[in-house]
């Protein structure tokens, strides 16, 4: 049997050990797996309490299983769902249970969307979705995926697909009928003032969109500044703070330490430029190299130094080409200064430097200051972000089709008076393009890219 006709299953919860598991099982086999290791079918969508056994006859779990029989389940085909106790023993236990079962195999990653958008469950813009959605490490990112996997895009290029094939079916009914093969004016004008209203609405919908695709990248903020300035001591400290941290990830590379931070709901990753200097040890200045990469590639610079040393300036290229930089100076708790009266935090116009720097004076051990900084990351975060809640367009792809859709129907407009056939073959290129949107044509190489980064299970 080829793999797709064949039944699968997979975990469809977290990680084990947990409270409770669930197990998927998809194909024409879920309903033989129920009978075989619960002993009955439920009826369709009614929980029912049963226990499941192997084909020994050996306990396997006193569990919970649900049935859905195709079309009406997630992926339009027979469903089973066994919910188990998460420890790993019941789990080996009723996967080796399945996995005896003729034509019954463990799912690739993904596989479950796969056959939900084949089976027209879902549009691939959903699917999409549902991928950001399993990989959204903050509230705003999830809320997004979840806005997409409603459909938000889905909708909008469905319903601009319906109005183009609208215009496209005047154009060529003007054709047909026409004489000369000229469009009379009364069909080709309004299709035409559909065309252009179209096209804007596109153009609008890729303006607002640029905020969107922030938001699923995050914003970067490097810590740089002289060896001992205290960054390492500034990103923990950031990091514990409010139970905001997100993933604590370990660095990359011995030079580059990255923290995820969810600030205010906006995802923030952190870097640790430690290495910093001038060397003259080849690995290390490798090292130094990529670190002032990452720095340099940060949408916001901290420069850090200690409060009563000189006034080091940071190394090219960082904080050029645009991207603000923050001075701060640490240590104030050490700090043998008179307070020059700048309020940590406030704004000040120093010499030679845009309106981008701000300077703050913080204590990285005592935590001085911190609740300044915090507030000034949170609100640089707002603004860079926007309220980034319009667009729905999180993808490259996306971008990318409707960028070329409002391009050929530009042309389409450019092309009236020069011959209705060509008229009509541009449009029907608009139309090609928002179904390519929607996963309806060419597709099998987003699929296969898209569907290997879901996890198994999903
Ligand atoms: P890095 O090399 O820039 O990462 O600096 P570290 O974070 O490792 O800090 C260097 C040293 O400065 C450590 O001994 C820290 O404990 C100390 N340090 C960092 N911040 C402060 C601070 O605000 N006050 C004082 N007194 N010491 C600090």
């Amino acid at each position: 049997m080829h793999p797709r006709e064949q039944t699968i299953f997979a975990l469809s919860s977290g990680r084990p050990p947990s409270a409770i598991a669930v197990v998927r099982v998809s194909g024409a086999q879920a309903g033989p797996a129920l009978e075989d290791i619960a002993g009955m079918i439920p009826a369709a969508r009614v929980a029912k309490r049963v226990m499941l056994r192997d084909s020994r006859g050996e306990v396997i779990d006193d569990a919970i299983v649900l049935w859905f029989r195709a079309p009406a389940s997630a992926t339009g085909e027979d469903v089973a769902e066994f919910h188990v106790h998460g420890g790993r023993a019941v789990l080996h236990a009723l996967f080796a249970a399945l996995s005896s079962i003729d034509n019954v195999r463990a799912a690739e990653p993904g596989e479950f969307t796969r056959r939900a958008f084949e089976n027209g469950k879902i549009d691939l813009t959903e699917a999409e979705g549902l991928d950001d959605l399993i990989h959204a490490d903050t509230e705003r990112q999830r809320r997004q995926a979840l806005r997409q996997l409603r459909g938000l895009l889905g909708d909008r290029a469905r319903e601009w697909r319906r109005q183009l094939i609208e215009a496209s079916a005047l154009i060529e009914a003007g054709i047909d009928f026409a004489d000369e093969g000229d469009v009379p004016e009364d069909l080709l004008k309004p299709a035409m003032a559909k065309i252009g209203q179209l096209r804007r609405e596109i153009e609008q919908t890729l303006a607002a969109s640029a905020q969107s695709e922030r938001l699923r990248d995050g914003l970067t903020v490097a810590i740089a500044g002289p060896p001992n300035a205290g960054k390492s001591t500034l990103l923990n400290r950031l990091a514990r703070r409010d139970a905001a941290i997100v993933s604590p990830y370990a660095g990359t590379t011995r030079d580059v330490i990255e923290v995820h931070l969810d600030l205010d709901g906006y995802p923030v990753m952190l870097i640790d430029t430690a290495g910093i200097r001038e060397t003259e040890d080849p690995v290390e200045r490798e090292g130094v190299r990529r670190a002032q990469e990452r720095a340099a590639a940060a949408d916001l610079v901290l420069w850090l130094a200690d409060d009563d040393g000189e006034d080091a300036r940071p190394p090219r290229p960082i904080g050029e080409g645009g991207v603000p930089l923050w001075e701060v100076r640490n240590k104030v708790d050490l700090s043998s200064l008179e307070d020059d009266g700048a309020k940590p935090g406030q704004l000040e116009a120093k010499p030679g430097q845009g309106a981008a720097t701000r300077y703050f004076r913080i204590s990285a051990v005592r935590g001085d200051g911190i609740d300044n900084l915090v507030a000034a990351l949170e609100s640089f975060a707002g603004a860079w972000f926007g309220s980034g809640e319009t667009a729905g367009i999180t993808r490259f792809r996306h971008r990318n089709i409707l960028r070329e859709s409002a391009a050929s129907l530009a042309k389409t407009e450019a092309l009236v008076g020069q011959g209705d056939e060509f008229v009509a073959e541009e449009l029907r290129i608009s139309i090609q393009l928002m179904g390519r949107l929607l996963g309806r044509v060419d597709i099998d190489d987003i699929l296969d890219s898209l569907f290997k980064d879901f996890c198994i299970g999903k």
